[in-house]
């Protein structure tokens, strides 16, 4: 579209350049910490300099003003936050504050009397006490390798996923499980940080559902070989009342036997890009998937899913029904995926991905975050601002980890990943780094939230 004014000439965009202001907030020159506080109580927030260009002055006195930036207890107007006086003490600023509510709080440091544009500025966060017990971890649910459709082999993709930041993956080839368990068994006996899950994505015979097994111990596309499949079926068929006409009973009941053996194989079900437009029609008849978002047999929406920019409708449409679902009171666990058929295409990998608030990253933990609505699907391509997905609440906290903390945690994780290459590439000493590397990205959330 062509800005008006001179023709051929091109206006400054000035949201953009604010948008590109907005991400890349990181404060490299300094070490703060904690960057995550407990709403509702005190903290004293520690701004070490890492670099001899910008040591605090210990003669000077530092003006600090905090902004909450939703609002302060009793503050009626903006801009009137009284500022802190501090000094520093052996080359540390140290600020106490008292976080009144869960909310995003702004940080401005400057030398009494300087020019503002001279301030540092960074941000933290306070959360109430079910959030704040939670950390973040990033993931891919649904990934495909060689071993089916995708380019690289399975302990490739996984590897790649941690070069990119991820904190859990796991290959969900198309009706195949083993490649899920190559993944993980490439790097048997390793110290890694990174988890690989077991999965697959599941394709019921006569059936045009796609359904990702994310974590259970055993495959569901290998039952369908046996009577039981069809005998379970028939069984959950006579048990539907109320059943809408223009619905076939069959597949309905196929996606309820399929989602009850996720669930026993102790696995995450996942209903999969229900608006992929595939030739001339939705692959997935919407009279069914009206009545899967109904009655919601599936553990977790696959609310953004791996589409071509082509596609992006599709993810449009997804996001618009979970809006209107909500909307008539239906809680529904998301996931944000990728369904890349390859890392190094340009396409798809890294795009959309999941982050979910757990306790920890193991899977009971995640499984449980997701349903428990502690979950946000993430939109995150090349050139494009990140756009995040789920509750107000996890959205909002969510855009300041991805401006704020989240890009020291990737950067730990490239190296890892880099180093989980160079393993499989059958590089000398790579195990060995890797041992050194282990549990860095956990004590670094360690340091970054308050103790
Ligand atoms: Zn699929
Ligand atoms: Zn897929």
């Amino acid at each position: 579209m062509q800005a008006a004014g001179v023709s051929g000439f091109r206006q400054p965009v000035l949201i953009s350049w604010f948008t590109v202001a907005m991400h890349h907030r990181v404060t490299r020159d300094f070490d703060i910490y904690p960057r995550i506080v407990r709403a509702r109580s005190a903290a004293t927030v520690a701004i070490r300099p890492l670099f001899d260009h910008c040591r605090w002055n210990a003669d000077h006195l530092y003006e600090v003003t905090i902004f909450p930036a939703e609002n302060a207890v009793g503050q009626v107007h903006w801009g009137n936050a009284p500022p802190i006086l501090c000094a520093p003490t052996d080359g540390v600023l140290r600020i106490a504050y008292h976080f009144d509510s869960e909310q995003e709080y702004i940080v401005r440091v400057r030398a009494s009397g300087d020019e503002p544009r001279q301030a540092l500025e960074f941000r933290l966060y306070a959360l109430e006490a079910d959030l704040f017990a939670r950390r973040p971890y990033k993931g891919d649910t649904h990934l495909h390798s060689c071993r089916s459709d995708g380019r690289e082999s399975p302990a490739y993709v996984a590897a790649a996923c941690r070069r990119i930041g991820l904190d859990f993956m796991a290959i969900t080839d198309h009706r195949l499980y083993a490649p899920s368990l190559e993944a993980a068994r490439a790097f048997s006996g390793l110290a890694l940080d990174l988890r690989i899950y077991p999965g697959e994505e599941v394709h019921p015979p006569d059936n045009r559902v796609h359904i990702v097994n994310f974590g259970g111990r055993f495959s569901i596309s290998e039952l369908f070989e046996t009577p039981e499949y069809r005998a379970g079926v028939a069984a959950i068929e006579a048990r539907l009342t109320d059943f809408p006409a223009g619905v076939d009973r069959y597949p309905y009941a196929s996606c309820v036997w399929c989602f009850d053996q996720i669930r026993q194989a102790g696995g995450l079900g996942i209903f999969c890009h229900p608006y992929w437009f595939y030739e001339h029609r939705y692959d997935l008849p919407q009279t069914l998937c009206t009545l899967l978002f109904e009655r919601q047999p599936y553990d977790a929406l696959e609310l953004i899913g791996g589409y071509q920019w082509y596609e992006s409708e599709s993810n449009s449409l997804q996001v618009a029904r979970y809006c209107e679902e909500r909307a008539h009171g239906r809680r529904i666990p998301i996931v944000g995926a990728s369904d890349a058929h390859g890392c190094d295409t340009g396409e798809l990998f890294g795009w959309f991905y999941t982050i979910v608030f757990a306790p920890t990253p193991e899977l009971p933990d995640l499984i449980a975050g997701i349903k428990e609505l502690y979950s946000v699907a993430v939109e995150a391509r090349p050139g494009e601002v990140v756009r995040v997905y789920g509750p107000f609440r996890l959205v909002k906290y969510a855009h300041f980890l991805i401006r704020e903390v989240l890009p020291l945690h990737d950067e730990l994780c490239f190296e890892e990943g880099r180093v989980m290459l160079a393993y499989l590439a059958g590089e000398e000493g790579a195990a060995e780094t890797l041992r050194s590397m282990a549990g860095r990205t956990a004590r670094l959330y360690e340091h970054l939230w308050q103790r």
